[in-house]
């Protein structure tokens, strides 16, 4: 439905020695990719990643920021900051910002106002815990979020918004959703779209799956016709891995 992008999240991993090794090694596997490619790295990695993706199309990805352009927030980043430096994109309201370090629905919301102001692109993560999935409140759940983060958004700044669902029982675990699971709950968001939106909107808008998702089930997940890409957390990390669930999607 809406223009497929894969995203590396490699969350606090690597040195920007090491970031600029493993973009030279993606670089060349997905030259020929049909969607968009991103790296999702930490933040002092950012030149080096700005610099290794030079020739290529892969845009390069924050995975926070602050909602304050600037001011007395020891140890954040602003969304301006990340504009000035040249990156495209953030990723907000990943689960483990949720789970370990007090974000909420609010908080992310603020992020993505700042974020979209900023004029960067977000890559807005949104999912249950397995509690919630067993109880069978996933819709209430993803919705709630999604409509949280999008409040104050309009139909024009959508088009900079991408929307991950990330199960929180498959981050990490190597327990991935099933295909007919993740495209559900992607159905369900892109419906949130239309509610907010318009019918055009909703089925412009990139909805990803995220959560254990790697070379072997990528193509499973992909071919679903509401999974517009992946957010990619271990298997970012290997470039063929990367590189096999990119040529997935198209
Ligand atoms: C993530 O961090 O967003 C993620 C999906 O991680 P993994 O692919 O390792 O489950």
């Amino acid at each position: 439905m809406g223009k497929y992008v894969i995203a590396g999240n490699w969350k606090m991993n690597k040195t920007p020695a090491e970031a600029t090794e493993l973009i030279e090694a993606i670089k060349p596997l997905v030259a020929d990719a049909a969607c968009d490619v991103v790296v999702g790295v930490p933040f002092v990695d950012i030149p080096a990643a700005l610099e290794a993706v030079k020739g290529s199309k892969i845009g390069v990805a924050a995975q926070n920021c602050h909602w304050e352009k600037s001011g007395a927030y020891t140890g954040e980043i602003s969304a301006e900051m990340l504009k000035a430096m040249g990156v495209g994109y953030v990723i907000l309201g990943h689960s483990e910002r949720r789970q370990y370090f007090g974000e909420t629905d609010v908080t992310v919301q603020k992020r993505v106002r700042a974020a979209l102001d900023a004029g960067l692109t977000v890559i807005l993560c949104v999912g249950e815990y397995l509690e919630q999935r067993e109880q069978g409140v996933t819709g209430e759940v993803v919705a709630m979020q999604t409509k949280i983060a999008l409040g104050g958004v309009s139909e024009e700044e959508l088009g900079r918004i991408i929307i991950a669902y990330e199960p929180v029982w498959a981050i990490g675990t190597g327990r991935t959703a099933t295909a007919e699971q993740a495209n559900e709950v992607c159905a369900l968001i892109r419906g949130v779209a239309k509610d907010l939106y318009s019918e055009a909107a909703a089925a412009a808008l990139t909805i990803q799956y995220g959560g254990s998702m790697n070379a072997g089930n990528a193509a499973e997940l992909l071919a679903k016709p509401d999974v517009d890409g992946g957010l990619i957390g271990g298997a970012s990390l290997k470039p063929a891995d990367f590189a096999t669930i990119v040529a997935a999607a198209k």
